[in-house]
């Protein structure tokens, strides 16, 4: 179908921008009520092809390719795939094959564990539009390392086989880095487990030192794993989720290092930095998104300032305090400004040593910053 483009939005979306909100869209002719690939108009013509969907505030998602070509679908996954295989060169056999609009496939999303692929949308309307039997039929004939391919809906907890070979355990286990992981792909949060942060849980190993570290909001111990192969005396994962606390400690254990060096809490991490006395040579604090509009964020901003300000009172002195956020509401502008207030109100200063984002399997186009969600910052307190 052809749909007009109200506003003056050709630069932007030429750019890359891969989003028109509704109230800038004008449709003449409605084909179909359902999400549905479109032809966006302006009066000079042709500006981008993508998926509609008059139901959704994002109307419009722009797509690099179209789908609904079957050459055009394989060349885009071998090129998603491509871009990843440097991966398999530090021993990763976990991570995101497709990550929607960063990989031109907007509102489509397809996490890898090894030989097992789990598609999710992202975004309302998007289970109209893609074809999961077509998609997944396709990650098995083009990837010959995949047996399964399952869908997983967004927030919930229940698996659909699409195509290979059935699962034998929701259990699944891959690699990252060498390292050993199990993920439970049903009960798991997302499809199971936060491949975003792989690059900054091996900067972690590297680079954080001291030999007590505390992991708030571990989920199943990616951050603990790997600060235990770093050779630390004490590492502490602490979850509200009491089963991610355990997951966390099966991973330590996957990974054959000393059980008594681990130790799992399952409480409240904003209770437990008021109340707690001890201190630690390293935090991290990686809380859930606290936002997910532009509504909620300064409520978000000030949750995040007295999470971390807490936080950064239980560092030892001259620890190491690492602070990360996924919120898409905040800004690396933003975040860094949440540091800096923490920091006041907790009277510490420091100096940083990185401040990153994603790994390489989450891309994100470059004119939409709203995409590049993740920010992680390493600070040495003074
Ligand atoms: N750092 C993790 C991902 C964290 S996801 C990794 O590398 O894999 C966020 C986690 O925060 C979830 O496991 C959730 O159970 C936990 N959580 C949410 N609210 C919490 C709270 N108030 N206190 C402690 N943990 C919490």
């Amino acid at each position: 179908m052809e749909i007009q483009l109200k506003r003056n939005l050709r630069k932007s979306i030429k750019r890359g921008h891969p989003w028109v909100y509704k109230d800038a869209i004008e449709v003449k002719k409605r084909e179909s009520a359902k999400a549905s690939f479109a032809l966006l108009n302006d009066n000079k013509g042709l500006v981008s092809k993508g998926i509609y969907d008059s139901t959704s505030p994002i109307a419009f998602r722009a797509l690099d390719f179209n789908p609904l070509k079957a050459k055009e679908l394989d060349q885009e996954l071998n090129r998603a795939f491509l871009k990843r295989k440097s991966l398999l060169k530090f021993s990763t056999t976990g991570y995101r094959l497709i990550n929607g609009e960063g990989d031109g496939f907007s509102g489509l999303i397809c996490d890898i564990y090894g030989d097992k692929a789990v598609l999710q949308f992202d975004g309302s309307g998007m289970e109209h539009f893609w074809r999961q039997t077509e998609v997944s039929e396709k990650i098995l004939s083009e990837l010959d390392f995949i047996n399964t391919v399952l869908f997983k809906p967004r927030g919930g907890e229940s698996l659909e086989l699409l195509s290979g070979e059935e699962l034998k355990s929701h259990d699944v286990y891959f690699m990252e880095n060498g390292l050993k992981f199990k993920a439970n792909i049903l009960k798991g949060q997302k499809t199971g487990f936060f491949f975003d942060q792989r690059d900054n849980r091996n900067y972690v190993k590297d680079y954080v030192g001291g030999q007590t570290l505390l992991n708030a909001f571990s989920y199943t111990g990616g951050f603990s794993v790997y600060a235990g192969v770093s050779g630390k005396e004490k590492v502490v994962s602490l979850d509200l989720s009491p089963g991610a606390v355990d997951d966390a400690h099966e991973n330590w254990m996957l990974n054959e290092l000393v059980p008594s060096r681990h130790e799992g809490i399952s409480a409240d991490a904003f209770e437990f930095f008021e109340s707690n006395k001890k201190t630690f040579d390293s935090v991290i604090v990686d809380p859930p998104s606290m936002t997910s509009s532009q509504k909620t964020k300064s409520r978000a901003i000030s949750k995040y300032t007295d999470l971390f300000s807490i936080a950064a009172k239980v560092v030892k002195s001259r620890g190491d305090l690492i602070l990360s956020s996924c919120s898409s509401q905040i800004s690396f502008e933003d975040f860094n400004g949440i540091v800096a207030e923490a920091l006041s109100k907790a009277q510490k200063k420091g100096k940083v040593l990185r401040f990153s984002g994603q790994g390489i399997d989450h891309p994100y186009p470059h004119f939409c910053p709203e995409l590049r969600y993740l920010k992680f910052i390493h600070i040495s307190l003074d």
